[in-house]
């Protein structure tokens, strides 16, 4: 029979393929990709000089014009942006859009201080769509999958950009939104659910309610993928998770200020992430000196919209911490592959004098195979003494009364940890379920010290 309708008429096709219209763009030659690049940034710049005044009077400090955009390279020319401009401008301030253009508010989670706003425009939403579909479809899922977000709804863009990304696709989805895991475990199990998409940390939380309920993954759902993001994790958690549940744990990477999560998605051929570079035009920089870096060196991730009207971002400062690899992926696409973004240099703690990232931390502490993927840092200071202790549970299997046996695995933790840090924490070995979960972004770091 015709259908009724075609508004999504070729979905029964493989449309992880270079011959698919949602993916087909993942594969453009690396010319053609940057000539539109070049296209868009021009564009971009116009725009913004003309409807944001705060980017027009930077430019004008710095004696830029939009015509002196060349070549790519000339961005460098551009002013950075920050997340306080943001704030110093909320809550509309860098809305380039019209109040009639725009259809969208999203506000950051305020992970690292009061939120800030971004308005969307109708082009907007469907440019941030477009970037959920292809991370989608490049994890393998397709219009049979039954998709629950578990991320939440709402001013966080988790929820509703996983929400149009599946539905784009014409996945099922099934809004369960944060919390009440009870019910999200049933669901999960009931409606064969075949993909989950929610914090890592959320995923944990879902792990133990399971095992509460009885239920294995394996055997009694249907679930084979994970799409998880919003908040660092290393690979040695995307194993854990994998040798726990029998999924896939793909990584989906975005943030609020360039869109939401779809910005850059994992594949299955690099422990990377594909970046969606005809939308969102990456630069690494040092974060010190400013200055643009080589890919293959790590820095601070800056991105450049180059598609999107409401908010257009210019050479927006991310915080993020990764490199750009120089080699071509082998599954063929085009796009730029950054690294796993272990971390944010607003989470950097210095420990007695030396830098420490959570992420560290994490991979020395899951590289002990009895330790469970559940850890709390926890920094307090006496008189003139920094005190440095992690929490960590371990596994129901690997918990006892031996003293010896527990006093012989705090050790192998404290060595794991210590080769990769070079710091010596005091180790707490904690019961199975102890430590606090998280239905949305989790803080694992309580930093007590005094500020000096
Ligand atoms: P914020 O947390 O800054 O309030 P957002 O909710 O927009 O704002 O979150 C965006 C941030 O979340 C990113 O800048 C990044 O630090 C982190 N993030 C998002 N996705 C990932 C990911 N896949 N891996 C690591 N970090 C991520
Ligand atoms: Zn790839």
């Amino acid at each position: 029979m015709e259908p009724l309708n075609s508004l999504y008429p070729v979905l029964a096709q493989d449309v992880n393929s270079p011959t698919h219209p949602v993916s087909a763009m993942d594969y453009l030659p690396k010319e053609k990709l940057r000539e539109l690049q070049l296209h868009r940034l021009k564009w971009t710049v116009n725009y913004a000089y003309e409807r944001v005044p705060l980017f027009r009077s930077r430019c004008q400090e710095l004696g830029v014009k939009p015509e002196h955009i060349k070549t790519l390279s000339d961005i460098k020319l551009l002013p950075f942006s920050k997340k306080t401009d943001l704030r110093d401008e909320y809550p509309m301030g860098l809305r380039a859009a019209t109040m009639d253009e725009t259809v969208r508010f999203h506000c950051s989670s305020g992970t690292t201080g009061k939120p800030i706003c971004i308005p969307n425009t109708l082009a907007d939403i469907s440019v941030w769509q477009n970037g959920a579909m292809r991370c989608l479809a490049m994890y393998g899922i397709r219009a049979s999958d039954v998709l629950q977000v578990s991320y939440g709804y709402g001013l966080f863009t988790g929820g509703l950009g996983l929400h149009y990304g599946g539905e784009g696709l014409g996945c099922a989805v099934l809004p369960t939104s944060g919390g009440n895991t009870e019910r999200q475990v049933m669901l999960m199990r009931d409606l064969g659910v075949t993909a989950i998409a929610c914090t890592p940390s959320y995923f944990l939380r879902i792990i133990d309610e399971a095992k509460r309920q009885g239920i294995d993954f394996r055997k009694d759902t249907k679930l084979k993928h994970g799409i998880f993001g919003a908040e660092p994790w290393t690979t040695e958690m995307r194993e854990a998770i994998e040798r726990e549940t029998g999924i896939i744990a793909h990584d989906i990477y975005g943030l609020t200020e360039i869109a939401g999560p779809g910005v850059a998605g994992s594949c299955q051929h690099s422990n990377g992430l594909h970046i969606w570079e005809d939308h969102f035009y990456p630069e690494i920089i040092d974060p010190d000196t400013l200055e643009p870096l080589p890919d293959g060196e790590q820095g601070e991730l800056v991105f450049t919209t180059i598609s999107r009207t409401g908010t257009p971002m210019i050479r927006y400062r991310t915080r993020d911490l990764t490199k750009l690899r120089v080699e071509t992926c082998q599954c063929g696409r085009t796009m730029r592959v950054m690294d796993r973004i272990c971390a944010r240099s607003d989470d950097m703690l210095i420990i007695h004098g030396v830098n420490v990232f959570p992420g560290q931390i994490e991979a020395g502490l899951l590289r002990v195979p009895e330790v469970a993927p559940h850890y709390q840092i926890l920094l307090s200071s006496t008189d003139d003494l920094d005190l440095f202790e992690i929490k960590v549970e371990i596994t129901p299997e690997a918990f006892s009364d031996s003293v010896r046996h527990m006093e012989n695995l705090r050790r192998r933790v404290f060595d794991a940890v210590k080769t990769i840090i070079g710091l010596s924490p005091r180790i707490i070995l904690v019961e199975p379920g102890s430590l606090p979960r998280s239905e949305g972004k989790i803080r694992r770091v309580i930093d007590n010290r005094k500020k000096s």
